[in-house]
């Protein structure tokens, strides 16, 4: 299969070309089409696999159109360290290169204000571990209301460390009718029961 095959965007396309992939890996064959479908996803994926493609490259397609609102991200993308919360973003920068898409990063460690700057100018993909995100809502600077994309990435590594209460108090924040994928490299009995709750028939993808 080529990346040509997925129907992604011209300039989709063309950012990945430039990036000098040339097929899609198994995880990016199987999950792009169920996420262009806006079907909820459980993706069972080790780091290494192309995973983070595998999200961001529909999603790109997805967010393309569409208004910014003030302090309304338009998806939310969950990441357990700042790492790899900073890796989707630099994902999101290298293959969206041809989209007019607005990024915030939200991880601790780093100044509120430019955070909250960026929040209200208005954010399509919003990238964040959890603890950091509760803290903005908690203050009133972010509303998760137009949220309709929610990403779950490393949900083992969230379990690991302690985020789970979190990420299920932000599921409650969003609103029911929105897509969700979870990406886990293994899947425990607490990732399973998240999982029912907050997904909706969701596809199941091992690879
Ligand atoms: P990930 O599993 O998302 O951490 O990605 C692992 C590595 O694979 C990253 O360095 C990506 O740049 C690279 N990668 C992602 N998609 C492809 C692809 N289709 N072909 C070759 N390498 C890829």
């Amino acid at each position: 299969m080529k990346f040509a095959d997925l129907g992604l965007s011209e300039e989709l396309l063309s950012a990945v070309h430039d990036a000098g992939y040339t097929e899609p890996t198994p995880i990016q064959a199987e999950a792009i089409p169920q996420v262009q479908m806006m079907r909820d996803l459980i993706a069972v994926a080790q780091t290494g696999t192309g995973k983070t493609a595998s999200f961001v490259l529909p999603m790109i397609d997805i967010l393309a159109n569409g208004r910014r609102r003030m302090r309304m991200p338009r998806s939310l993308i969950l990441e357990p360290t700042r790492e790899l919360a900073a890796q989707v973003a630099e994902n999101f920068e290298k293959y969206g290169k041809n989209h007019d898409l607005k990024l915030a990063l939200l991880i601790g460690g780093v100044q509120m204000g430019d955070q909250v700057k960026a929040l209200d100018e208005g954010v399509d993909v919003l990238i964040a571990t959890p603890g950091r995100l509760m803290d903005l809502f908690e203050r009133g600077k972010i509303l998760l209301t137009g949220c309709e994309l929610l990403v779950i990435d490393e949900a083992d590594r969230m379990l690991d460390m302690g985020f789970i209460p979190d990420i299920e108090e932000i599921c409650s924040k969003l609103p029911d009718q929105r897509q969700t994928l979870l990406f886990s490299a293994t899947m425990p009995p607490p990732i399973k029961k998240l999982a029912d709750k907050f997904l909706s028939n969701p596809k199941a993808i091992e690879v």
